[in-house]
């Protein structure tokens, strides 16, 4: 059976990506929607199909509770936002996909995870990278000694930010974004490198840097750089910035081959170079992809590939990051956390 959705949020990623995937997913619908705005939610309804009936504000959200049409509430909202928004949800009997990064603190993720137990109802964060076939080809070439022993991954990612974007001028107040470049894109090369490696880096070094004329930059980092070791000896090189060119590629350096994804995250378009092999596989859907295995787990108990613990673990090490560049020193990121279930 499909499992109803109510997306909350109906801003960029909602309504450039995500109601469109529906329409692809297999096993997850749209069946109500949560926003601010009355007439937009009306004009969005009337265009998906989505009845009167599913129609909520924020302050109204909790009458979910009461609408069997919905089992999971996808979160689609600024990053200090989704912790309050996922305890709602679970109040209500609810199911929480949440948008990456999945906090702006441990503490928000530890009270998510602790929500969704309590509740009984599963969490997942959405990173849908990890249903991507260009990435997981890329992490079963790495895994599979194809390649020889990996001894640098190189990450970089980043984009120019407008501060008359609304989008963006959340992304630049650190109450609701918790962080600048790292949490918001950085994330994909971080998660990227721990799930093409299959292992937890143990150590961070890192420098942050914004020009100091720079008024987007008052608030959150531009330009991070940091280096990370892996224990089974890869060393791991990332960047982000909020004034790239828009920018992602990762490089897999090993001792018998190169291996490159770029672009690496897009929505619609990757690549991957193993060696001399240029692969390009036709698109595929990540949101519906990302929502259909949520519904797996959900009814009939398919591992999460990112749950709640995977998004902490994110959270944990960018903030240990941002100590590294803030401090000058090296952070240890070897508090023992091993992912629960692989891409
Ligand atoms: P956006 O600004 O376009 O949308 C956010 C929505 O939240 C808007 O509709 C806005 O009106 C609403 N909102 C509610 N309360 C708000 C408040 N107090 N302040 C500001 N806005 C408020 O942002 P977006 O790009 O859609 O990002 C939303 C979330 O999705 C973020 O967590 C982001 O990291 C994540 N995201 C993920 C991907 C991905 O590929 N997985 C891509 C983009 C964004």
């Amino acid at each position: 059976r499909q499992l109803g959705f109510a997306v909350v949020g109906l801003g960029k990623l909602a309504l450039g990506e995500i109601m469109d995937a529906f329409a692809t997913a297999r096993r997850a619908k749209v069946t109500a929607l949560v926003s601010g705005n009355r007439d937009k939610a009306l004009r969005v309804a009337a265009r998906y199909g989505v009845p009167e009936s599913g129609l909520y504000s924020y302050d109204d959200f909790d009458r979910i509770a009461d609408n069997p049409a919905v089992d999971v509430v996808y979160i689609v909202l600024p990053n200090a936002l989704h912790r309050a928004f996922a305890e709602r949800a679970f109040r209500a009997g609810k199911h929480v996909l949440c948008e990456k990064p999945m906090a702006t603190n441990v503490a928000d993720c530890a009270a998510m995870i602790a929500a969704s137990e309590a509740a009984g109802r599963k969490l997942m964060i959405a990173y849908r990278c990890q249903f991507e076939p260009h990435n997981l080809m890329a992490m079963r070439a790495i895994r599979g000694g194809e390649l020889g022993a990996v001894r640098v991954i190189t990450a970089d990612v980043g984009r120019g930010t407008d501060p008359r974007d609304p989008a963006d001028q959340w992304r630049l107040n650190r109450a609701l974004a918790g962080s600048g470049s790292l949490f918001d894109i950085g994330i994909y090369g971080l998660n990227a490198a721990r799930f093409l490696v299959g292992e937890e880096p143990v150590e961070v070094r890192a420098q942050l840097y914004a020009r100091p004329d720079d008024p987007r930059f008052r608030e959150v980092e531009d330009v991070v750089v940091w280096t990370m070791r892996f224990p089974g000896g890869a060393q791991f090189h990332g960047s982000t910035s909020y004034s790239y060119s828009f920018t992602n590629r990762i490089q897999a350096t090993c001792d018998n081959g190169v291996l490159v994804l770029d672009p690496s995250m897009e929505y619609h378009a990757q690549r991957l170079q193993i060696r001399d092999r240029t692969i390009q596989m036709s698109p595929i859907d990540q949101f519906a992809r990302e929502m259909d295995h949520f519904c797996m787990a959900i009814t009939d108990g398919v591992p999460i590939v990112a749950d709640g613990a995977e998004g902490m673990q994110d959270v944990r090490l960018m903030l240990a990051i941002l100590e590294a560049g803030r401090t000058g020193r090296a952070v240890s990121t070897d508090w023992g956390y091993r992912r629960a279930a692989d891409p």
